[in-house]
């Protein structure tokens, strides 16, 4: 028998994250963002249920390939742009369409020999200072582009840094509007944050993590607040119990101390599946359905879980990490995320390759 851990990926639940996004900008076209391989859950296991989608939007040229040879044929946004002189050359026989954010892409594309000019999004630095053209450099890189017979359309893209916190987006669109007012072509602006939490309005958005489950604001907000549904279940089983009496420990580094009589299992999931080793004793999980939390810390392959809220579990309970449980139960990425230190975006990149993964209809 292999060992039990799994991942399962969610098509109707992607469907519907997505149908979220959409209904949170009715006015705009939507790019479900697939890069580092749909966060996770495998590009090919995802685009069944991202295939509503007006275009996709990623970085990974290679990616972008796996997205045409699964015969997808509308748009694909490169949001990094090339690379290297020679990506163009798969631009051109991929259509794919690309961000220009620095000099060095213009020089590129002025070189190119193309048949087709290509449609391009020219990426405003508004305050990120990531990538982008500063606003006082944004109208000559326009020119520069909009001079290129290598050059078909150039829309208008920037970024923001705090759509999921206090300082909001409202100083970068307004040096976003300043810079572009009297530019035309087409807008692209908000990530999932700044659709979920701000109605600014622009002809294509982002959507990266609202397809997948989590919340990018958590914990303002939670998944049930936005209406999202865990995109991946990462799950497993109990191989073992243990009887603790007060004063045994737990694990390496004997972290957890039992204060009364205790029932713990031991689930094989660990670091080497990409849980997060920082999660600490409490961090939320689930058994047979019921919550409870992990004990002690996180080894390689496995970790130990509080039995005392299922005293019916035992040897071969299901245990699930995150996502869907038995008999409708749930357990939002973001929970255990928190009590790692982290995001649901990480948790969700990092489950490890030798971890089996597939999509399930529901
Ligand atoms: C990753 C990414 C997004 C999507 O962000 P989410 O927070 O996952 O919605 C949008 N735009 C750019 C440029 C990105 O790199």
């Amino acid at each position: 028998m292999p060992r039990p851990i799994e991942a399962l990926v969610h098509p109707a639940a992607l469907a519907h994250n997505l149908a979220r996004a959409r209904a949170a900008a009715p006015d705009a076209r939507v790019w479900a963002v697939v890069k580092a391989d749909a966060y996770g859950h495998g590009i090919e296991r995802a685009f069944a249920g991202l295939r509503g989608a007006d275009g996709f939007a990623l970085l990974d040229l290679a990616e972008a390939e796996r997205l045409r040879a699964l015969d997808w044929r509308g748009p694909i946004l490169l949001l990094e742009g090339c690379f290297e002189p020679r990506d163009l050359e798969l631009c051109s026989r991929l259509h794919l369409w690309h961000v220009v954010h620095c000099n060095a892409q213009i020089d590129w594309l002025a070189a190119h020999k193309t048949h087709q000019p290509h449609r391009v999004f020219l990426k405003m630095n508004s305050g990120m200072n990531r990538l982008g053209f500063t606003p006082a450099a944004f109208r000559t890189a326009w020119t520069r582009l909009n001079a290129l017979p290598q050059v078909d359309e150039i829309s208008l893209m920037t970024h923001f840094s705090d759509a999921d916190g206090p300082r909001g987006i409202a100083h970068q669109v307004a040096a976003f509007d300043a810079a572009t007012r009297d530019l035309p072509g087409e807008r692209s602006l908000s990530n999932s944050a700044a659709v979920l939490r701000h109605g600014v309005r622009s002809d294509w958005v982002r959507a990266g993590i609202v397809c997948y489950g989590s919340a990018p604001d958590f914990p303002d907000h939670d998944i049930r607040h936005w209406g999202l549904q865990p995109a991946m279940t990462l799950r497993t089983q109990l191989i073992a119990t243990q009887q603790l009496q007060p004063g045994d420990t737990v694990g390496y580094g004997s972290s957890f101390t039992a204060t009364a009589p205790m029932r713990i299992g031991i689930a094989a999931c660990g670091y080497a599946d990409g849980y997060p080793r920082h999660a600490g004793t409490d961090t939320p999980v689930l058994v047979d359905g019921v919550r409870t939390g992990t004990v002690g810390r996180v080894s390689m392959d496995m970790l130990a879980v509080d039995l005392t809220p299922v005293p019916g579990a035992g040897f071969g309970s299901e245990v699930t990490l995150w996502g869907r449980g038995p008999q409708g139960s749930q357990l939002a990425i973001d929970d255990v995320a928190r009590a790692a230190g982290t995001i649901g975006y990480e948790l969700m990149c990092a489950v490890a390759p030798r971890v089996p993964m597939h999509a399930v209809e529901d």
